[in-house]
């Protein structure tokens, strides 16, 4: 329970204790006890808070705290189609504000027949930063991790949806402890969210922070990356006759022209349709964010999507 001057003086949320804080409490052994202080932190994640409800107070974006106190900064990304440098430094700027230690993990070693390469491409561009390659599928580098992940040691996960950050906590905890916990309800607004345990203790004594805001974080810069991982693609897409062209049979469609003559490459457009494929994957998983961020700004190829189908919300 928290102390009512809490909601008094607290000057924004920012005050409110959240995943990861220390705390004082004046414990009650018979009921709630109640938090008085929230200790200084020393490292934290924040994001821009859209509500209605802190509209309502300032008509101004808030800063909403969602972890803190964390030692590192796992920057989550995979070997296959979607590695890309310029995203993971984009990560690492976040990191390095946040106070926490950056660490770049680069998932599903599996996936490809060499991740030397990768591996060599990223220690290239941050050479001051310590980079593994791992496969939670096959436990592959995992022990290289076991460094970082010492008792008392917080850890936080950074990375797009999809690129296997449950799937690595999974591996550290050797037990599917997301898909035991994750619990389906709707809130009070009707809106479907997933809650789930935030906090898990790995069996080194390190501890694992996973909380939705970190999840909007990653995805917030996905979205920009997406956009700008395939502006080559989408050039095209103004040139075909139909405004709402799909890109499949229609006449008149540049896509195909481009792709007939070789100015698109094939390969290009496959990986767009499949990175296309996977944001509705995420959709579906956070479709409320989004829901949420798409009727402030155009976001790429979601809000796209949601105008072609006569702005209908799934
Ligand atoms: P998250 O959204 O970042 O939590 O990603 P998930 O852990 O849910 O993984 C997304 C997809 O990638 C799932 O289909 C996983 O099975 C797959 N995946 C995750 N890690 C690995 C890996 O190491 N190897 C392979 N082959 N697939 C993986
Ligand atoms: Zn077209």
């Amino acid at each position: 329970m928290l102390k009512g001057s809490f909601y008094h003086s607290a000057e924004t949320r920012v005050d409110f204790p959240c995943v990861g804080d220390f705390v004082l409490l004046h414990y009650n052994e018979s009921g709630d006890s109640l938090i008085d202080t929230v200790l200084p932190r020393r490292s934290k994640f924040s994001r821009a808070d859209y509500s209605g409800h802190a509209a309502s107070y300032a008509k101004t974006i808030r800063e909403q705290v969602v972890a803190t106190n964390f030692d590192y900064v796992f920057i989550i990304s995979s070997l296959n189609w979607d590695f890309n440098v310029p995203r993971i430094m984009r990560y690492l700027t976040q990191a390095r504000q946040s106070g926490g230690q950056p660490v770049v993990i680069l998932t599903k070693s599996d996936l490809v027949p060499d991740y030397n390469l990768p591996l060599a491409e990223v220690t290239q561009s941050i050479p001051d930063v310590p980079v593994y390659a791992i496969s939670s599928h096959t436990g592959q580098g995992l022990n290289e991790l076991a460094p970082y992940l010492m008792p008392g040691k917080t850890v936080v996960f950074l990375g797009m949806s999809g690129v296997g950050k449950s799937s690595l906590l999974n591996a550290l905890i050797k037990q599917d402890v997301m898909k035991v916990q994750a619990i389906r309800e709707v809130d009070s607004r009707g809106r479907h969210t997933t809650t789930h345990r935030q906090l898990f203790m790995l069996p080194s004594g390190a501890m694992v922070i996973d909380t939705p805001g970190m999840r909007e974080l990653g995805l917030f810069d996905a979205n920009e990356g997406i956009r700008a991982n395939f502006s080559d693609v989408e050039e095209w897409f103004p040139r075909c006759r139909f405004a709402d062209c799909r890109h499949q049979a229609e006449p008149g469609c540049a896509v195909h022209a481009a792709l007939a003559d070789g100015s698109l490459p094939r390969e290009r457009w496959e990986h767009y349709v499949a990175q296309q494929h996977e944001n509705k994957y995420i959709q579906n998983k956070t479709g409320y964010l989004i829901e949420k961020r798409a009727k402030g700004k155009t976001m790429g190829i979601w809000s796209k999507q949601t105008k072609k189908n006569g702005g209908s919300k799934k």
